[in-house]
């Protein structure tokens, strides 16, 4: 069986039989990860041990946080404004998909004033914005960009020049998957179910200087506090940290994001080619915004879709069905997912056309 899903989505073989492994009794112990406490010599190491991998995989300068939060990708669109928005209380935001509309529909719901300066709805987000007019300094506190559009399948592997205005991305979907320099970002951030561990955790990477005290702010989203308890302000998700600290490990051994990329394109180019050559199946993606991650595609009818998916699933090719909003399919390759399953895929969908030509 292959996992093609969005999110949670398929972890790395090797780690999901170590946790097996080690579920009953951590270390020789005695006790389970998801019995020993937050503050115990164990937990300690688990948890300074994933930073320094995640410090180490993404070249994280030393000025810049790493902080373990909760409460998702959705949680850090009320946190990024609220920590970060209090001078101007105004960000500019790049409207590539629905991830982004809900980051600024989240921001306005708390009062900040969010412009939209650059959206590409009117094309379905099928290629990605610019800016409209090039960004005035000391407008707003940050331009927020989603850096991998989950649903539509596209991804900024070039950033957009932001003027000296502080850049924040949400990297839920492609953290890991692809390299970007930390230096560009003054805050990243990402949920982990995608392309590092199961949900519950959330990864945001924060330049220091950027946090401060901020009053009336719920602790749980306040990264000043999250920064001086070293994210062990409250209970943290135990289990979720030591997960993603197998993950990390596991990247390393790998060969880093460097290899991970190099993977995850030969891994999409060669379903993109297939796509383009395809008579049946089409990605409505402009070429040179396609995510390294995301894929969807489609054959234009929802029956036959519908008929394709059935067909992947008796193979053995899960959770292929798109988004909704999208309709057709989705092939989310993220870093655990093999090229056999992606060679395995493209033999499908081969077959199929063939049988339905
Ligand atoms: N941002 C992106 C790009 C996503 O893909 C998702 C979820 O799929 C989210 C944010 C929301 O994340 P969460 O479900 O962790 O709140």
């Amino acid at each position: 069986t292959y996992n093609f899903a969005a999110g949670p989505a398929v972890m790395p073989e090797p780690v999901i039989n170590q946790i097996q492994r080690e579920l009953p009794s951590l270390g020789g112990s005695g006790m389970s990860i998801t019995e020993i406490s937050h503050r115990s010599a164990a937990f300690t190491d688990i948890i300074e041990r994933a930073e320094a991998d995640l410090r180490a995989l993404m070249d994280i300068p030393d000025d810049y946080a790493v902080l373990w939060m909760q409460g998702g990708g959705t949680g850090q669109f009320a946190a990024a404004p609220l920590n970060l928005a209090t001078t101007h209380q105004r960000i500019a935001l790049l409207d590539s998909g629905h991830w982004a509309v809900r980051a600024g529909d989240e921001a306005t719901s708390l009062g900040f004033k969010v412009d939209v300066v650059g959206s590409t709805k009117a094309d379905h987000y099928h290629t990605l914005p610019e800016l409209a007019h090039p960004l005035t300094a000391g407008t707003y506190d940050y331009l927020h960009i989603t850096t991998n559009n989950t649903i539509e399948g596209t991804a900024f592997h070039q950033l957009p020049a932001t003027n000296g205005t502080t850049l924040v991305g949400d990297m839920s979907s492609n953290i890991l998957a692809e390299r970007y320099n930390v230096r560009d970002f003054g805050l990243i951030f990402a949920g982990a179910q995608k392309n590092l561990g199961p949900a519950g955790v959330t990864i945001v990477i924060v330049r220091r200087d950027l946090v401060h005290q901020v009053s009336h702010l719920p602790s749980m989203l306040n990264y000043q506090l999250f920064m001086d308890k070293h994210s062990l302000y409250n209970t943290p998700p135990v289990f979720a940290i030591y997960a993603c600290g197998l993950v990390l490990q596991w990247l390393r051994e790998q060969g880093g994001v460097d290899e991970m990329e190099r993977r995850n394109r030969e891994k999409s180019g060669r379903l993109y080619d297939f796509l383009d050559e395809s008579k049946l199946f089409y990605n409505p993606v402009t070429s040179n915004a396609r995510s390294l991650t995301n894929v969807p595609f489609m054959t234009g009818d929802a029956d036959l879709d519908a008929q394709v998916i059935a067909a992947c699933q008796a193979a053995g090719l899960m959770n292929l069905k798109g988004h909704r909003s999208v309709g057709g399919l989705r092939a989310s390759l993220y870093n655990a997912l093999p090229l056999a399953a992606v060679d395995a895929l493209i033999d499908c969908l081969y077959h199929f056309e063939k049988d339905h030509a």
